[in-house]
C-alpha cells in the first residue's frame, strides 16, 4: 500500500516555485526532475507482502504517488494532508459519496452545479440515501442540513456561477454533525483552497483547469483525515476507478505551468466579462472577478483567482448559435479550463435550468486583445444576422 500522506517542504516559497516542485521527489543524478510514468499491472512481491509499498496496479502506483504528493501540496501547503487520485472527477465525487454515504442517510446538494451530479444522486436514491437539493446562492443549502450526514458544496456553481459561503455553510455543517465536500474543480487549489476553509473533502476533475491542456481526464480528492482517505482508497480499490500512469504524469507535468496559466485565463475571463457587460445584446453576465456580480463580494473572501469560466445570454438560441459559428479562434466545445478558448450554448445539452441563449464561455490563455477581438467580431456577425 503506497502511502501519500505529505507535509510540503517548500511553503515558504512564492506559489509558482510551489507549483512548479510540487511533488518532486529529491534530485537525483542521472535522473530526470519528474520521473517517466511506471507501466506496471503488478509489481515483484517476494515473501511478506506488508514489505512491498506497491503490489498491484489497481491499489497504487508510483507515478499516482508523486502526483497526489504534488496535489497535496498546493491543496493544503505545510500540513499533511491525504489525496486520492481518480480516473476522471467523476470517479472523484463518486468516491467520497458513495464510501460516505449509506442507506437511511441523508446527503445535502446543490441544486445547480454540473449536470453529472443528478446521475449520482439518482444511484445514491436509488440505494435507500435520502437526497436533499437547495440552490448555491444564498446559502440556502444550509436550510437542509438538520440530520444529514454530508454537505456537497460547489462553488462557484457550474455553469451559473453562484457562489456560496464555504466556512459559514461548514460551520453550519459541522455544527449539525454532518461532513463537508466541496468540488473545486473550477476555482483548482490556486484559486480557492476548501481544506483551509474547513471542508472535510476537497474534490476535483483534473480534465479541467487543473491540467489544462484538454488532453486528459483525472480527478482527486485531498483530505486531512487518514481515517476518511482510507475509505476513500478502498473505495477505488474496489470500483477500479484508477487512473492510467500515462495520464498521471502528464497530469503533474502540467501543474507546472498551473499559475501562469490560472492567472492568465482568469485576467482573460475578467477582460471577457467586462467587455460583454457593456454589449446592449447581451445580458446575465457572471463572473465572479466581475466588481459587480452579485457573487464577487463573497468571492472576494474565499477566492484568490476568480477563473476562466464566463457566462452570459444571448437573446435565443439562433442568435446564440450564429455567434458561436462565428467564432474564428474560439472553439465551440464543452468542459472549460483549456489553454485554448471554448464556448457553448449550454441549453444543447438539456440538463441545466438555463435559457436557451446562454452560452458559458472558458477564456483560454489567447492574448487578451485577440480573444476580445474575436468575441467582438462573432457577436456583431451573429447581431447583423438578426436583421430582416
Ligand atoms: C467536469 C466536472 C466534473 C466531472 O469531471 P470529469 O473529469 O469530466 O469526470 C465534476 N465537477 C465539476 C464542477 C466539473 O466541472
Amino acid at each position: 500500500m503506497s502511502t501519500t500522506t505529505h507535509t510540503n517542504h517548500l511553503t515558504k516559497t512564492g506559489e509558482r516555485t510551489h507549483a512548479i516542485h510540487a511533488g518532486l521527489p529529491r534530485p537525483t543524478a542521472g535522473e530526470p526532475a519528474l520521473p517517466g510514468p511506471v507501466f506496471a499491472a503488478h509489481y515483484r512481491v517476494p515473501g511478506e507482502p506488508t514489505a512491498s509499498p506497491y503490489t498491484y496496479g489497481r491499489d497504487g502506483n508510483p507515478t499516482w504517488t508523486l502526483l497526489e504528493a504534488a496535489l497535496g501540496e498546493l491543496e493544503l501547503p505545510g500540513e499533511a494532508v491525504e489525496t486520492i487520485l481518480f480516473s476522471s472527477g467523476m470517479a472523484a465525487c463518486s468516491g467520497v459519496l458513495f464510501s460516505q454515504l449509506g442507506a437511511g442517510e441523508a446527503v445535502v446538494l446543490p441544486d445547480d452545479g454540473y449536470h453529472g451530479l443528478s446521475l449520482l444522486a439518482e444511484r445514491l436514491a436509488a440505494f435507500g440515501v435520502e437526497v436533499r437539493r437547495a440552490p448555491t446562492a444564498g446559502d440556502a443549502q444550509r436550510e437542509l442540513l438538520d440530520g444529514a450526514r454530508l454537505l456537497w458544496i460547489e462553488s462557484p456553481s457550474n455553469p451559473g456561477l453562484d457562489v456560496c459561503d464555504i466556512r459559514r455553510l461548514t460551520e453550519a455543517a459541522h455544527a449539525a454533525g454532518a461532513l463537508v465536500a466541496v468540488d473545486n474543480s473550477l476555482a483548482t487549489p490556486l484559486g480557492q483552497r476548501p481544506l483551509e476553509l474547513g471542508a472535510d473533502f476537497s474534490v476535483s476533475s483534473g480534465s479541467k483547469q487543473l491540467t489544462g491542456h484538454a488532453d486528459l481526464l483525472l480527478g482527486h480528492v485531498s483530505c486531512r483525515s487518514p481515517e476518511l482517505a482510507a475509505a476513500v482508497r478502498t473505495w477505488r480499490k474496489a470500483a477500479g476507478a484508477i487512473p492510467g500512469p500515462m495520464e498521471a504524469w502528464l497530469g503533474h507535468r502540467s501543474l507546472a505551468t498551473l499559475v501562469p496559466r490560472l492567472t492568465q485565463q482568469s485576467a482573460n475571463a475578467l477582460a471577457l466579462a467586462e467587455f460583454l457587460a457593456g454589449r446592449p445584446e447581451v445580458t446575465g453576465v457572471r463572473h465572479p472577478g466581475l466588481p459587480d456580480d452579485p457573487a464577487h463580494e463573497l468571492a472576494r473572501t474565499q477566492m484568490r483567482r476568480f477563473g476562466c469560466v464566463v457566462s452570459f445570454e444571448l437573446p435565443d438560441r439562433a442568435h446564440a448559435e450564429r455567434f458561436l459559428a462565428a467564432l474564428r479562434r474560439v472553439e465551440e466545445a464543452t468542459s472549460f479550463g483549456g489553454v485554448r478558448s471554448t464556448a457553448e450554448r449550454r441549453a444543447r445539452w438539456g440538463g441545466d435550468a438555463v435559457s436557451e441563449g446562454f452560452i458559458r464561455f472558458s477564456a483560454g490563455a489567447e492574448d487578451t486583445a485577440d480573444l476580445l477581438a474575436d468575441v467582438h467580431q462573432a457577436l456583431d456577425t451573429a447581431t447583423t444576422g438578426a436583421r430582416p
